[in-house]
């Protein structure tokens, strides 16, 4: 069992081999160079290398309040992350919310506990609490970043929600948004209505496959390819200028929509092959390439044959 977990982890969080041996926990320390003005009193610290474990993080500043989302892995780069919202933030007055549980994210919350209000959405508080020290401890142990992980504790939030709230940071109102079950059980879409910009944690990844998270061994098997794809839609229909993924570059409503696409080609393939009588092993074989070749550009190809998996079993459950 141990071996699968490590294989499953190693192929799809694109751990290496060496990864294990050596402490990549500086490598994946949120960098403050890279942050950058997306829209007005909106700054995004940007993932621009696509570096694994390295999440985007937005600070969004009103007249009255700041609001961080998301604190990279860690205590390291939630300190570089409050220090980040201080010097914006002045005197005003901080808050914090996470995309979803898992430790890029939100494994550096503690930080903040104190010097912000924490708010999540109740679902994503009740996972964290489940999931989060065997996710803490896989991390560790299996992803080579056992420094990160090492003095990290799950921090229960101050306030909770459970399908929408908003938080007017003076002339600012962000909306929180849980929809329902997706790359998580409580994923949230940030957004700012007025200004067009919406913050989709692991919903998206710009410029590469999804990442849907399979780990039975862990048991974790709650990821929703179809609710996926209608938050991506229903998203999409807002019409937003901005689209801050939870990894790679600031993207734009085109890869909400191309992303709802590929999911929904991987469904229909995965459909269509059990009908067809195939296995599992059959449908990755054959359906990985043609996936693959749709995005020639994209990342993260190894998720591909988890995507197709997770259709399976949602899909062909009952051949
Ligand atoms: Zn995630």
């Amino acid at each position: 069992m141990k071996k699968r977990i490590a294989t499953a982890l190693s192929l799809c969080m694109m751990a290496s081999a060496q990864g294990a041996a050596k402490d990549l926990s500086a490598e994946k320390t949120i960098r403050l160079e890279n942050m950058t003005r997306v829209s007005e009193g909106v700054y995004v610290i940007e993932d621009r290398q696509h570096i694994m474990l390295v999440p985007n993080i937005t600070i969004i500043v009103g007249r009255d309040a700041v609001l961080v989302v998301d604190t990279g892995l860690g205590t390291d780069s939630a300190q570089r992350v409050l220090k980040a919202a201080k010097k914006l933030a002045g005197r005003r007055k901080l808050y914090l919310t996470v995309t979803h549980f898992h430790p890029e994210h939100g494994f550096g919350a503690q930080v903040f506990k104190g010097q912000a209000t924490i708010i999540y959405n109740r679902a994503q508080r009740d996972e964290m609490l489940q999931k989060g020290p065997g996710y803490q401890s896989l991390f560790a142990t299996r992803l080579g970043v056992a420094k990160a992980m090492r003095d990290v504790r799950l921090v229960a939030p101050d306030v909770v929600y459970d399908d929408v709230a908003s938080i007017d940071l003076g002339g600012r109102v962000v909306k929180l948004n849980y929809y329902k079950p997706a790359h998580t059980l409580g994923d949230q879409v940030v957004s700012l209505p007025d200004q067009g910009v919406v913050i989709m944690g692991d919903l998206l990844e710009t410029g590469s496959f999804p990442i849907m998270p399979w780990f039975p061994e862990l048991g974790d098997t709650d990821v929703n390819p179809l609710n996926w794809r209608d938050i991506l839609r229903q998203v999409a229909a807002t019409q937003p200028q901005i689209v801050i993924p939870g990894h790679g570059r600031i993207g734009s409503r085109a890869d909400l929509d191309a992303a709802a696409q590929h999911i929904e080609q991987a469904r229909e393939a995965v459909a269509s092959g059990c009908a067809a009588g195939e296995t599992l092993g059959d449908l990755q074989q054959e359906a990985t390439p043609l996936l693959a070749a749709q995005h020639p550009d994209w990342q993260l190809k190894d998720w591909i044959a988890m995507e197709i998996q997770v259709n399976h079993a949602r899909l062909c459950r009952q051949r």
